[in-house]
């Protein structure tokens, strides 16, 4: 199986209708993105750059960022790198930051909230990226946007900054994309009107089912109500695919159900753009979606979101798409 896969290594993901979907990569660090090309990756669909600020006793510099988004852009070369803005809090805590705990993290100040209120961090990052921005192909996403206003201001800031870097002399490019993580489901349901606004969605699975379920994605007791393929949760995510595919923007989804061999076929014949996973299952993915008809997929899409259950869904879905 392993040479089989070897194979597709520089394939396009194709399906065997002919349709292309765009098979990336999430990514943790620069040294990750070795892992991404060696894969096949056609590019990084989640930089999360949380770890920079993780595991260290201060806020890391401006340079130091710098120097990591540049190294991810540039060998990447043109092949798109979503990098995602910081994303603290939940279960991701910052000693040095000091903030007070909280009863429920999961539901509290974390990702975009922390960075409108402390912008002075928030603008550090985005100056980076900006200045990064001409190494390689960037796009740039928010994490856990729940209001069109915070989008808003969050754009409004990095516009700011591309300003100031402009007016101080520095090259920035014209072409970064700003988009959005689609992982609470106001977001999903509020679609349509934030695809009039940003350039892309990405959907962060991992979260979406934890908020739209009320279901620790970290308490096992719960982990019952964790369903990937309960119709609730593809009629938000088709919520959002037919949202962007309305404006001409484009959707992905970066969180774990991109790579899941039942999922996949769903999210296909949902229209999805772009899929993102950990760089183990690139390969995996491209074999299976290389067999897939994207019309077919698409010709199941009402009878899968009008199902009533998550078991039903699977075993439809394994009876079509050739799974064990
Ligand atoms: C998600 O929520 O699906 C996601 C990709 O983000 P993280 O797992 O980093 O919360
Ligand atoms: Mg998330």
């Amino acid at each position: 199986k392993k040479e089989e896969w070897a194979k597709l290594k520089d394939e396009a993901t194709v399906t065997s209708d002919n349709q292309h979907v765009e098979l990336v990569s999430n990514i943790g660090t620069p040294d990750d993105v070795a892992g991404v090309l060696n894969n096949g990756g056609e590019g990084v669909g989640l930089y999360r750059t949380e770890f920079l600020y993780m595991g260290k006793s201060q806020l890391p510099t401006e340079e130091e960022q710098f120097e990591a988004y540049k190294s991810v852009l540039s060998q990447m070369k043109d092949k798109p790198v979503v990098v995602r803005t910081l994303d603290i809090g939940g279960d991701k805590e910052l000693d040095y930051l000091d903030l007070p705990d909280e009863m429920n993290p999961f539901l509290g100040f974390r990702a975009i909230r922390l960075c409108l209120e402390r912008d002075d961090i928030f603008r550090t990052q985005l100056r980076a990226l900006l200045r990064a921005s001409v190494y390689g192909n960037l796009k740039i996403m928010f994490p856990m946007i729940a209001t069109l206003d915070e989008f808003r201001q969050a754009k409004s800031i990095l516009d700011e900054e591309k300003q100031n870097l402009q007016n101080e002399g520095t090259d920035v490019s014209d072409k970064i994309e700003v988009g959005i993580m689609v992982e609470i489901p106001a977001t999903a349901v509020m679609a349509k009107q934030f695809a009039k606004e940003v350039d892309f969605f990405s959907i962060g699975t991992n979260d979406l089912i934890q908020y739209t379920m009320a279901a620790d994605r970290m308490n096992e007791r719960v982990s019952y109500l964790y369903q990937p393929y309960n119709p609730a949760i593809l009629n938000l995510i088709n919520n959002v695919i037919e949202a962007s595919h309305a404006e001409g923007k484009w959707t992905g989804m970066c969180g774990e159900m991109a790579g899941d061999e039942i999922a996949i076929p769903i999210l296909l014949g949902l229209g999805l753009d772009e899929f993102s996973m950990s760089s183990t299952s690139i390969l995996p993915a491209r074999t299976q979606i290389l067999s897939l008809s994207k019309e077919e997929m698409a010709s199941y899409k009402d009878e899968i979101l009008s199902m009533g259950t998550s078991e039903e869904v699977v075993e439809f879905v394994k009876s079509k798409a050739a799974l064990q």
